[in-house]
């Protein structure tokens, strides 16, 4: 049972907003140092599924100038592709219509039901309408079963029933319609006056929407949760994130801009048959640990390139890898220049200079000209202090740099740079 909470930040995961699976982390293990491999849902989602990151699984269609990266190629597998399982995915719309991802899954149990169309659901309605011909299809069933459910519950535009979403006089809860451009500049000059109203409060009452929200998706997964335990089904849970959120903490709002901490690091908690009660790992690990730590929970043997990460069983019995790392990616685009580069982040635990660290670089041949970024995870958890001019830490940032190497992969290099 996997359970991906789109947008939802590391630091969200608190008892204050999320009693339910505080509790239920409390019953299982708790990663503390998680990342995504991409901080946009198509790429961070697509990292839990395939078990890779962006440029090898090249579901990548942000931009209709490179067609066909919008759809998953043949030879790059699903888990629900290995599981021989019978899979189920209930998704918000967005997700489930994307790249071919549904078409892995058995979605015949989530049409749009009582005459809406999808377009119409918000995801939770079609997870609470859902759930139950799934728990009714998986008693009938005589196999194991898989099921990832994806809420968009914290995702902006924030829009929470009953709560007021006017933020300095801006209305939080737009219209997510595609707009025109005259509607969108208008949106766009309407946000900038009232973030210059009052900087501070903007975002103090932007967080508090977004933490609304949380709260809300707490709320979700306790139903979820509590509909298959009704229903006497035990599954393993895995609930994560495909991304963080930002709040201005390096000049961003919201995801996919960047890959600092905010936009990156996510929650990971597991729970449930074979997982046992383990106090927090500490250890840096990624989303695309998820793949291979099924397939070991299920006693799947699959042997493949494109997996990257490795089974987190172990960790849950002694948290002592003395080499851990996380990758992920950002394909940037500059408007300017029409150009595509990607900028790769890793942080890891490496043996010299003791601690966790993160660089962040341009790969492949520099098109943006984005300078490396070196910061001390343990010191400056905020990114605040980048440290890669500094000569002192230059060991440490050689090292990463040839970690952060996992792209043998060139093809997306010579299509992307040849636009
Ligand atoms: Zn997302």
């Amino acid at each position: 049972m996997l359970i991906v909470i789109d947008t939802w930040r590391a630091d969200a995961f608190v008892n204050d907003l999320m009693p339910a699976l505080t509790a239920y982390g409390e019953g299982g293990v708790v990663f503390r140092n998680a990342y995504s491999s991409g901080n946009w849902t198509l790429t961070g989602t697509t990292g839990i599924l395939a078990g890779t990151v962006p440029s090898e699984h090249e579901l990548l269609s942000q931009y209709p100038e490179v067609g066909e990266y919008g759809w998953l190629q043949d030879d790059i597998l699903l888990l629900p592709d290995v599981l021989e399982y019978r899979s189920y995915q209930v998704s918000n719309n967005w997700i489930a219509a994307c790249g071919g991802i549904a078409e892995r899954f058995d979605v015949d149990l989530n049409p749009p039901p009582l005459g809406m169309t999808l377009e119409e659901l918000v995801d939770e309605e079609v997870v609470s309408q859902t759930t139950p011909a799934i728990i009714a299809d998986i008693l009938g069933e005589d196999r194991v079963y898989f099921v990832h459910y994806q809420l968009l519950t914290p995702h902006f535009p924030y829009c929470i029933e009953g709560v007021d979403t006017v933020v300095n006089g801006f209305e939080m809860c737009v219209d997510t319609e595609p707009l025109s451009d005259e509607e969108l500049a208008q949106l766009q000059a309407d946000f900038q006056i009232a973030h210059a109203a009052d900087p501070d409060s903007f975002l103090e009452g932007m967080r508090a929407l977004y933490d609304e929200q949380v709260r809300q998706a707490d709320e979700f997964v306790a139903g979820i949760v509590e509909q298959y335990r009704a229903a006497d089904l035990r599954p393993l849970f895995v609930v994560t994130s495909d991304h963080g959120e930002a709040f201005l903490e390096h000049d961003n709002l919201f995801h996919g801009d960047d890959l600092h901490q905010e936009q990156v690091a996510v929650p990971l908690i597991m729970w449930g048959p074979g997982v046992p009660r383990a106090p927090a790992v500490e250890t840096v690990v990624s989303t695309v640990d998820i793949f291979p730590t099924l397939l070991d929970f299920a006693e799947t043997v699959w042997e493949s390139d494109q997996l990257i990460g490795r089974s987190l069983r172990p960790l849950m019995h002694e948290d002592a890898e003395t080499l851990s790392r996380a990758q992920y990616e950002y394909f940037a685009f500059d408007q300017e220049t029409q150009q595509i580069a990607l900028l790769s982040g890793i942080t890891a635990s490496v043996p010299i200079e003791e601690g966790t660290w993160t660089l962040m670089e341009e790969r492949g041949d520099p098109v943006l000209g984005f300078e490396p970024k070196l910061f001390d995870q343990m010191a400056d958890p905020g990114q605040v202090e980048d440290l890669a001019e500094d000569p002192y830490f230059s060991g440490v940032l050689d090292t990463l740099s040839e970690l952060n190497v996992v792209l043998p992969h060139t093809e997306w290099e010579d299509r992307w740079y040849g636009l």
